[in-house]
């Protein structure tokens, strides 16, 4: 045999490996995605809506872990928010590897929190598991769930104190941000993972597809540079981006990385801990849960990633080419082409109307939504999350059951009612028209 034509057999030869070798690769990464998000229901020990979760849930959780599995988690109730509630601080796995975890720094975050659950179960309930095995040789986690104990006791960002812990890295005033730097100090965690929620009406770029998750390589300084520490951030990005496709379709984006340096992540990166924000977004159909099972498949994906070392083959230029979050191009509805019939001494005209909705906790764990009209005017370049083409539809500030209306509807408005034409070319007068539903003090009440 020639040595041309040896090193053309040889060319050939290796150009097959390498095909079989990719298809086993991407084969098994995908079935490995597949499988951890098939776990997620077989595991999960989280409530259904992760807003309910209280501190007090919590620490029954980690304390029930601890009393399955003591040998595999160890749980330290020492450190204490604001008002005395405890901050646990898990640790699990013997590696030389460590990745820190906190979620809910903002009380009213709570999906993070319920993932970490899920994930710690797992692990504590699985030691034989040949993936819980590797991961345990070659990780060190260090969790922290719940790292705003007081604030989600009240469904609300802030601690206690009134003082927002992502703001606190550099003065420390919070018992919390002190916790949280006392932890990275005293293990020095090469990553971080900082777990947070983002308005549900933040969108990926201009797309206005609402973001279900949103990613950051947190930077380490005003600059943006990269070294070797951002540039992992940037892989681990890139993996979770890929992981999370099949499940989050084109929801998923890249969070504002200009660098905050009174945050806790910019901080975390410049001290050395390269931390990858996630921020859950928009929930779509599925619920709030579902993003917490997007969190549990995102983490262990990256786990993963990082116990076997493949890390090392994602792109960090997936990453840098993702759009970044854009908010004020979406409302949670709008109604297209309504009649605006308002008390004024403006006649009836057609336009749209856009309406948002708020959470807001009368009773601490009971959530309501409270809408309030946004904009008035050409929307035809935003998008509704709920879309109602209201051709046949007369929004009034007052009941027309009571008279003609009183009072107007402008950006603010929490009282509205709504009323469809009784045929399409009924003039808009209350005798030709049918109640829909009303706004009223920002609670939406449809008609039977
Ligand atoms: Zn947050």
């Amino acid at each position: 045999m020639g040595k041309d034509r040896c090193r053309r057999y040889l060319f050939f030869f290796t150009w097959i490996l390498g095909v079989q070798l990719c298809f086993v690769l991407g084969e098994k990464q995908k079935v490995t995605s597949a499988k951890l998000w098939e776990l997620w229901p077989k595991v999960r020990i989280s409530p259904a809506d992760p807003y309910q979760l209280r501190s007090s849930d919590v620490t029954a959780a980690l304390e029930g872990l601890q009393k399955k599995n003591p040998k595999s988690i160890s749980v330290e109730f020492t450190a204490k928010s604001a008002e005395g509630r405890p901050l646990p601080l898990v640790q699990w796995g013997q590696g030389e590897l460590k990745i820190a975890l906190w979620s809910q720094m903002h009380g009213d975050e709570p999906t993070a929190t319920a993932a970490l659950l899920d994930i710690l179960h797992f692990l504590v309930s699985n030691p034989g598991n040949k993936l819980v095995r590797q991961w345990r040789d070659r990780l060190h986690l260090l969790i922290l769930p719940m790292l705003n104990p007081d604030g989600a006791e009240r469904t609300r960002r802030r601690n206690a104190q009134g003082i927002d812990i992502n703001r606190d890295a550099l003065a420390l005033t919070t018992p919390e941000g002190r916790f949280l730097k006392q932890v990275r100090d005293r293990f020095q965690p090469e990553i971080g993972f900082n777990l947070h929620n983002q308005n549900a009406r933040t969108s990926v770029g201009e797309t206005k597809q609402p973001a279900m998750i949103s990613l950051l390589a947190v930077p380490y300084d005003a600059q943006g540079n990269n070294n070797e520490g951002r540039i992992r951030s940037k892989k681990i990005c890139a993996l979770i981006y890929e992981t999370l496709g099949p499940y989050c379709y084109t929801g998923i984006a890249r969070y504002d990385d200009s660098f905050t340096v009174r945050a806790f992540g910019d901080q975390m990166s410049a001290w050395g801990t390269y931390t990858v924000l996630i921020e859950s977004g928009w929930p779509g159909r599925g619920g709030e849960e579902y993003l917490v099972r997007v969190n549990f498949l995102a983490i262990l994906r990256a786990l993963q990633a990082l116990a076997d070392g493949s890390i090392q083959n994602a792109n960090p230029a997936v990453y840098d080419a993702l759009l970044q979050n854009q908010s004020d191009l979406i409302f949670d509805w709008i109604l297209r082409g309504v009649t605006i019939w308002s008390g004024n001494a403006v006649a009836p005209f057609i336009t749209d109307l856009g309406i948002n909705f708020r959470d807001v906790w009368d009773d601490p764990k009971q959530r309501r939504k409270k809408g309030a009209v946004a904009e008035v005017g050409d929307l035809s370049v935003f998008r509704g999350l709920r879309e109602t083409a209201a051709a046949e539809w007369i929004a009034c500030p007052s009941d027309l059951g009571a008279g003609p209306p009183k009072g107007e509807i402008t950006p603010g408005t929490q009282t509205l009612f709504l009323y469809r034409k009784k045929s399409a070319d009924a003039a808009p007068v209350a005798a030709n028209l049918l109640p829909v539903g009303r706004l009223a003090q920002g609670t939406w009440v449809e008609n039977p």
